[in-house]
């Protein structure tokens, strides 16, 4: 619905009721208030790599046992960070509902992430502990107190008998439950505070979705366990009573063996897999796929559909890491609107704001993305100028995405507004890629942009300009960024030019080399 005195657009569903937020409430706390007693008997988590699996009263015995002895022996506590530089096991959802249960804000990391990026993540979490495993571990700063989840020590833990009777002290909704990172709309990586209270309001989003259905789901988590939305789904599994099966390396073979071998009913999927699934033999087992992250082209969205024309399951995530992981905006009754990303979910409201002149518009108009929900972010941690410029005054979220909205409320997302490249779903800021290309002796001055290729959406592309008598090539210029960052960062395409088109501000014009990238380069 559209309030044209407000120029406002709400939910068409109605809202969702959450817990009062006054309420003292820790997200494993509610996600023991949804489930069964006793505790459900099908595996809670199975790792497809090595069949194992937990089973939900073994997975709360080890939550327990855990979060005792990390208190006991560890002295974590309400408010401590710990961040976390794993691959994805077993252990991985267990440590986060430990740490959670004892208010401890969780920190997750990409583990292919090189030594520098990690220290100034590090500098910007300021954690108290870090864990790690025997392969991480060496790229953390050696100041930082490590427990690593391979060593007996940490197996002890897990087993332990409880020592405290568990350990509970009263977790306000509004504590900070984990810290992820984004570029949000501007230049470089920042950490994004999401408490207890979004993670409570995105599950309960879900569980309107799963409502009236006939027994649980079995997730496939094909995102990392450390993104977003890998992060969300390992919490909003578990307190939904559903089997998460997860995969460390994720191959496509090995996804579908899975799916087929646990019964997968739905699983997330980045548009990349999409379009390999769209030339896959038999999926006919799932029901919803929530593929997100990332823009599914239209020509996409249409081959998918052809080849499984039975299966009405191509809901089209649209989220971000500070709007609460997914926003899900699609159902399934309604995926018929393939180019639109769906229709506000419950409890989102929005706004379709000018970029240049701020006025707020009205349906199908084009403008800037702003949304209020209770799964939206607190904010930047140490980021005044950054939560400034993310939020207005009556704490909108604006999400430098450009978006209209139509008269039936089904959203388009038409371009990018904000700095921020997307490999895969990865994000990759241009501004950080920008600074290494300078820190290079044989550069003067460099712009990073996207340019599109399908197969993985956008790859970054750099514009370089040499200092006089340099020689370097793209390669070299590829593998002198490549050595520094991690691989998903990588420079894949390389132009040379004599400078670099700024604004009268110094601003780079990136809009203008995007455009300019993709019509005529020079490309080396
Ligand atoms: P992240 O914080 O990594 O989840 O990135 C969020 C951004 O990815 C959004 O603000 C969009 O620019 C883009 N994005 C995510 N999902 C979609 C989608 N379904 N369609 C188009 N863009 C998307």
């Amino acid at each position: 619905g559209f309030c044209p005195e407000t120029k406002t657009f709400h939910s068409l569903r109605p809202a969702i009721p959450l817990p009062p937020p006054f309420l003292p409430l820790s997200f494993p706390d509610f996600a023991l208030s949804l489930l069964p007693s006793p505790l459900p008997s099908h595996p809670a988590l199975i790792d497809a790599a090595t069949s194992a699996s937990v089973s939900f009263p073994s997975f709360f015995s080890r939550v327990n046992s855990l979060a005792s002895a990390l208190h006991a022996h560890a002295g974590l506590s309400r408010s401590d960070v710990a961040f976390i530089l794993s691959p994805a096991t077993l252990d991985i959802p267990i440590l986060y509902f430990a740490l959670l249960s004892l208010g401890v804000t969780i920190s997750p990391a990409n583990p292919a992430a090189s030594p520098s990026e990690l220290s100034r993540l590090v500098r910007l979490t300021n954690p108290s502990i870090a864990f790690a495993v025997s392969s991480t571990v060496s790229k953390l700063p050696s100041n930082l107190p490590t427990l690593l989840l391979d060593s007996p020590t940490f197996r002890s833990f897990l087993e332990a008998d409880v020592i405290f009777p568990s350990a509970s002290p009263a977790i306000e909704q509004s504590d900070v439950a984990a810290i992820q990172f984004s570029s949000g709309t501007t230049g470089h990586m920042k950490a994004a505070a999401l408490t207890h209270r979004n993670f409570i309001a995105m599950t309960a989003g879900f569980q309107a979705l799963q409502a009236g259905q006939a027994g649980p789901d079995v997730t496939l988590l094909s995102a990392p366990m450390f993104h977003s939305l890998g992060f969300f789904f390992a919490l909003k599994t578990v307190a939904l009573g559903d089997t998460l099966v997860m995969m460390d390396r994720v191959t496509f073979p090995d996804m579908m063996r899975a799916a087929e071998k646990y019964g997968v009913t739905q699983m997330t999927a980045a548009p990349p897999v999409v379009l390999a699934m769209a030339r896959s033999e038999d999926i006919s087992a799932l029901k919803r796929i929530f593929c997100g992250g990332a823009p599914l082209s239209e020509d996409a969205a249409e081959r998918f559909s052809t080849r499984f024309p039975g299966i009405s399951i191509c809901q089209v995530a649209y989220g971000s890491t500070e709007a609460g992981g997914i926003s899900r905006m699609i159902y399934a009754d309604e995926c018929k609107q393939q180019r639109s990303v769906g229709r506000l979910s419950e409890n989102l409201e929005a706004k379709i704001v000018d970029p240049l002149t701020r006025e707020f518009l009205s349906i199908g108009q084009q403008g800037e993305l702003w949304i209020r929900s209770p799964a939206v972010m607190k904010g930047y941690v140490g980021d005044e100028e950054a939560n400034v410029k993310t939020f207005d005054c009556k704490g909108w979220l604006k999400t430098g995405d450009l978006c209209y909205i139509d008269d039936n409320g089904y959203i388009y997302i038409v371009d990018r507004l904000k700095e921020l490249i997307k490999y895969k779903a990865y994000q990759v800021p241009p501004a950080e890629l920008e600074q290494v290309l300078q820190s290079s002796p044989e550069i003067i001055d460099a712009a990073v942009v996207p340019y599109p290729q399908e197969e993985v959406g956008q790859i970054p592309m750099a514009f370089v300009v040499r200092q006089p008598g340099s020689k370097i090539s793209a390669v070299e210029v590829m593998d002198y960024v490549a050595k520094k960052v991690a691989p998903y960062k990588k420079i894949r395409k390389v132009s040379f030019v004599n400078s670099i088109p700024k604004s009268a501000a110094g601003k780079i014009l990136r809009k203008e080399l995007a455009t300019y990238a993709m019509s005529a380069a020079p490309v080396s």
